[in-house]
Order: structure tokens, then C-alpha cells, then sequence
């Protein structure tokens, strides 16, 4: 087959309609499990003043120097496409003095974002992330709520056995700051075994050289000095309320002191969840506490603390451990026509039937019988009704079960009714077994 003459960029990618019915599964069990724990909607642009990310995430980190695309518009003013949640709702939650609201403001999101990475398996320049925020508390019970609403979702998508809660603390930003130091301290007259990224941020940004991926690096980072023996015991108190509180909830978790999570902003808390398959690091969300950052932002002193996932990587998880979402565009009746007075009569029909709720496709552009009972074949379609004109004369209608291959003339009146009960049978079935 010759090559379209057009194709999509590198990194970015169509949602085709199988991947939809992933997307849609995976937003009404967020939407559902967000209301239920008191969230509200927010949408953000897709495009910010470039101060929101390097001030809200870092100047140092990955995201903001290597991943941003950032354009400038016609009067020179420096824009970026949002790489990420927090920042923006940070942005959005102080621009509309959602300070003044009864605390805490608990927000949500399901949008795209932009990320100008290498692409690979799993890694886009163009990728969705559903996410959430609670602004305004500062107890661990919070962290616990946030962490039990994610792995909810993951449970309600099926795949929270498969994935491992990896949880961590660095402590409040003094301690991270002393810490920083320990770490400079470590690495100097070890820069040769670093790699270049680690190398560049040693002085900056050393937190980040406990999570390369790097051999000789990852080396090094398992014989530095831990962020216990210098962490508060405000932070070591706040960690250890936050365990036992997933342990009352009965969430597992695995306590992995060389999490430090990518961007600036976070204290005390950070955890992601990873696959267990083997080798696999591969994270599906992850978030925690930024106590510092609406005040960094130009806020008041508030805590805060979210959770985002990428849905693009939560439907490979999904396919890969075989969930299938329940089918919602599934066609479930074809009504078939012949001649021009059944054609008339099937297009109210068409109507009617789709008034109550059923998926029904008509071929009311085809005349051969044999060609539309092909197409309600090739559709999939549980059942299909057949108008002629000896049915509209004599006010019948032929139903066929298609899986079966039976079929029966019944009268015309009551169908609609009749459609409703089977298609709500069927209905009935599908949703055991997605249950099952
Ligand atoms: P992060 O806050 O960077 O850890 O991102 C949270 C989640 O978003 C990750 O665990 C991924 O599932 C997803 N994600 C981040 N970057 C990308 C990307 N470039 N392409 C696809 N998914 C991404």
C-alpha cells in the first residue's frame, strides 16, 4: 500500500473510535468518582504567559528547559502551550479569587497537553492527563483522600492489582534546601561519573540526579545520602500519619525514598503509581503536596496538593492487562427497507427508536435488500427489522435475530416498545459481563 500523501506529525496522534471507547470509559469513571468526593470542573486555555510554568514548575526543570513548545505572538509576548495542570489551575484559582471560597476548593480536569519530548512508546508531544487539586488543607488525611480517589479510579478501570503505589516524602522546602546541600557536597569530585543532564543540574537542581535513569548514575544515587537524616519531624510526622492512614484504607504502597518527581513545586509528599511488569517503570499518574506554590504564584501562604494521569498511557495499561471498556457505539438494530412508502415509514421509525435510546443505523440510501442485510452484518448488529411494502400493507414489520438467524413477522404497531425491552435484555447482559 503507497504512503498517504498526508500524514499526522511526529508525536502526535489520532484518537481513533476503538481508542474512544477507552477515553470515554475512562472519563466518566473520573467524572463519577471526582463528583462523588465533592470536585467541580475547571478547563484552562491550552496556551499560557510562559511566566506561569518557569515561575509555577521551575526554570530548571526538564519540562520547562527542554520540553515547553513556546511561540511568541505578534507583539512579542512569550506564550506556552501547557505542558502540564497545576501551574494553570494555580493561575486560575488566584485570578478569580477562588481564595475566598470555603476551603478546601477541590478542582478537576480532563484535557490535552503538550510536551516537546522525544517521542516513544507511551510519550507524545500531544497527550491528555486526566488530574485533580485539593487547595487549602494542609493534613495528611488530605494527602490520603487524594491518593484513595486515584487508586479508586485505577480499581473502577480495572487495573489497580497491576499497578504499584510508589510514595515518598521530601520534606518541606527548609528541609529540602539543607538536603540540597548534602547532595552538592556528595557529588563534587564525582562529576565525571555522572551523565551531561545530571552533570548540568548537580548545582541547580541535585534532587533530580536521585531518579536518573542512567546506570553509572543510578549507581552513585543509591550510595548518597538520605533525606531522612536531615528531614524535620513535622515532615517525618506528616509521612508517617499519611501511612498509616493508607493503611487504615487499605490501599498497598511501597515506600521508595529515591521518588522525587520531576517538577519544582512539590513538598512532603510525592507518590506515583507504576506498573509491575517487569523492567517496567513506566508511571500511569503521579502527583503530591506543593505547600509553597500559591504562594509562589502571588498567592497567599495555602497548601496543596493534586494527582494527574495520562490517559493515553491508562488505555495501553488497560489493553495490555485485556480491559475492555463496555462498546456504547455498538449498532443495535439495523432497519432494512424496500420501496418507497416502507422508506417513508422507516424514517419516522429511524426516529422513534433512536428517541428511546437505541443505537439503530438504517441504509435508507440502499434499494437492494441483500446489500443492506450485508451491511447490518458487517455493522454487528444484534437485530434488524425489515419494512416492505406487503409489511406496510398489511401494518407488519419482520424482526430477525441476526445471531441466531431466525426471524418472525409481528405486527407493526408496538415495535418501538418491543425494540426497547429486547435492546434493554441485551443491555442488561453486556453490563454483567463487563462486571464479571
Ligand atoms: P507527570 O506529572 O510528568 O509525572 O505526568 C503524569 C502522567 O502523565 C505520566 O505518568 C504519564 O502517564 C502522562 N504523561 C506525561 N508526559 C507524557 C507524554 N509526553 N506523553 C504521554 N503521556 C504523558
Amino acid at each position: 500500500m503507497s504512503s498517504p500523501l498526508y500524514q499526522s506529525p511526529k508525536g502526535v496522534h489520532d484518537i481513533l473510535p476503538d481508542d474512544h471507547l477507552y477515553f470515554s470509559f475512562i472519563k466518566k469513571v473520573v467524572r463519577h468518582r471526582c463528583r462523588r468526593a465533592g470536585f467541580r470542573r475547571i478547563s484552562t486555555p491550552m496556551f499560557e504567559n510562559v511566566d506561569v510554568f518557569t515561575r509555577g514548575i521551575g526554570e530548571t526543570t526538564d519540562v520547562v528547559e527542554k520540553e515547553m513548545f513556546v511561540f511568541e505572538s505578534k507583539s512579542g509576548k512569550k506564550f506556552a502551550l501547557r505542558p502540564e495542570g497545576t501551574a494553570s489551575v494555580i493561575r486560575a484559582y488566584l485570578e478569580h479569587g477562588m481564595q475566598q471560597l470555603p476551603k478546601p476548593v477541590e478542582l478537576y480536569y480532563i484535557e490535552p497537553f503538550f510536551r516537546y519530548n522525544r517521542p516513544q512508546k507511551g510519550r507524545y508531544h500531544q497527550f491528555h492527563q486526566f488530574g485533580f487539586e485539593v487547595l487549602g488543607e494542609a493534613d495528611a488525611a488530605i494527602d490520603a483522600q487524594v491518593i484513595y480517589l486515584a487508586y479508586r479510579i485505577n480499581q473502577d478501570l480495572g487495573i489497580a492489582d497491576q499497578l504499584s503505589l510508589q510514595i515518598n516524602t521530601i520534606g518541606s522546602v527548609a528541609d529540602r534546601e539543607k538536603y540540597k546541600e548534602d547532595l552538592i557536597h556528595f557529588y563534587t569530585g564525582k562529576e565525571r561519573s555522572l551523565c551531561e543532564d545530571c552533570k548540568r543540574r548537580k548545582d541547580k537542581n541535585p534532587l533530580r540526579l536521585l531518579d536518573c535513569k542512567e546506570e553509572d548514575c543510578q549507581i552513585l544515587a543509591s550510595m548518597a545520602p538520605q533525606f531522612e537524616h536531615v528531614m524535620g519531624e513535622a515532615s517525618k510526622d506528616h509521612f508517617a500519619l499519611l501511612l498509616e492512614y493508607l493503611e487504615k484504607l487499605k490501599i498497598p504502597y511501597t515506600k521508595n525514598p529515591r521518588l522525587v518527581r520531576g517538577l519544582d513545586y512539590y513538598t512532603h509528599t510525592v507518590f506515583e503509581f507504576w506498573s509491575k511488569s517487569e523492567g517496567s517503570q513506566n508511571a500511569t499518574g503521579g502527583g503530591g503536596r506543593y505547600d509553597g506554590l500559591i504562594e509562589l504564584m502571588g498567592g497567599q501562604d495555602t497548601p496543596g496538593l493534586g494527582y494527574s494521569a495520562g490517559m493515553e498511557r491508562t488505555m495501553e495499561y488497560m489493553k495490555e492487562v485485556g480491559i475492555r471498556p463496555p462498546n456504547k457505539d455498538k449498532v443495535q438494530v439495523f432497519l432494512a427497507q424496500l420501496g418507497l412508502v416502507a422508506k417513508k415509514r422507516s424514517l419516522s421509525l429511524l426516529n422513534e427508536l433512536r428517541e428511546r435510546g437505541i443505537n439503530v443505523v438504517g441504509a435508507v440510501g440502499k434499494d437492494s435488500v441483500k446489500a443492506q442485510m450485508g451491511l447490518a452484518d458487517r455493522l454487528g448488529a444484534k437485530y434488524a427489522l425489515l419494512l416492505g411494502q406487503i409489511e406496510v400493507q398489511e401494518n407488519t414489520i419482520i424482526l430477525k435475530n441476526m445471531e441466531k438467524g431466525c426471524q418472525e413477522t409481528i405486527p407493526y404497531e408496538g415495535i418501538v416498545d418491543k425494540m426497547v425491552q429486547l435492546v434493554g435484555e441485551n443491555k442488561l447482559e453486556d453490563k454483567r459481563l463487563w462486571e464479571e
